[in-house]
């Protein structure tokens, strides 16, 4: 098996998780590198999810210990020992979710709900603004920030997740299918300003995917069947770019000045 070579910042050993009879995880280790960007891959009902929502604290497994690491923004936690409340608080400050779509409260707007999340993240009011429309603006969205997610694209939704997930620099960000209901000429938009986002500024991203390509641009791929990693492949060829991973709404701003 493959590590990664980069410094750990979440390390899984020996995690497991069944319902009833089922065992949606098996005995998965799993160490996540600092800056890496790990595609999970398998097919429907291998484990995917359940291991995103393990490593994210969002569901505690059966067994099994999962570390998150310290870094300078983090100190080392237990994310398995963690009682609720720590782990709400990871999930608000630490890490950042993507999700193919449903995080987003379609009633509210750009604006209101990358701010929200910025504010639970513990920013003031002010400050939440603030970055808010930084993020917008950086996703090529500042037409569309007082526009209510209903009223979106799904690309320009997706783009409004991406923000609502940066807005708090996450130390590593989650998400799980986040081109699945986008065509394949959006997906590769959405996928460069994630990866931009998120490996660009020395982060992690974690992304569960059913799609070749959206792997093919990441730094590592793990393979799942029947919740057990059968593969783990580095992919140095998907080594993040900033010229080439460069989407092309900066691009163009940075034309204009
Ligand atoms: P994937 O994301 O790879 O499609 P999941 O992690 O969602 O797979 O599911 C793995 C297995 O665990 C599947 O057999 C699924 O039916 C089962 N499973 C997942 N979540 C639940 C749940 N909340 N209740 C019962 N079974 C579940
Ligand atoms: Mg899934």
């Amino acid at each position: 098996m493959t590590n990664s070579q980069l410094p750990a910042i979440i390390a899984a050993s020996h995690v497991t998780k069944h319902y009833n009879q089922t065992y949606a995880l098996a005995g998965v280790d799993l160490s996540i590198g600092l800056g890496e960007s790990l595609a999970i891959m398998g097919p429907s009902g291998s484990g995917k999810t359940t291991l995103l929502h393990c490593l994210a604290g969002i569901i505690r497994p059966d067994e099994g210990v999962i570390r998150l690491q310290p870094t300078d923004r983090t100190a080392a936690a237990e994310i398995t020992s963690l009682k609720d409340s720590g782990r709400t608080a990871l999930r608000r400050e630490v890490f950042g979710f993507v999700f193919q779509q449903g995080l987003l409260l379609p009633e509210l707007t750009a604006e209101d709900n990358v701010s929200l999340a910025a504010m639970l993240g513990g920013m003031t009011r002010v400050e939440a603004t603030k970055h808010a429309h930084a993020w917008l603006h950086r996703l090529g969205l500042a037409e569309h920030l007082g526009k209510r997610i209903g009223q979106l694209s799904g690309g320009q939704a997706q783009r409004v997740a991406i923000a609502r997930a940066q807005v708090t620099q996450p130390v590593v960000t989650f998400a799980d299918e986040p081109t699945g209901a986008l065509d394949s000429r959006t997906s590769a938009e959405v996928l460069t300003e994630l990866l931009h986002s998120t490996v660009g500024r020395g982060s992690t991203l974690v992304v569960v995917t059913h799609d070749e390509t959206v792997a093919a641009r990441c730094s590592r791929i793990v393979r799942l069947a029947d919740g057990r990693i059968v593969s783990d492949t580095a992919n140095q060829s998907a080594v993040h770019d900033p010229a080439r991973d460069q989407p092309t709404v900066y691009r163009s701003a940075e034309n204009t000045r």
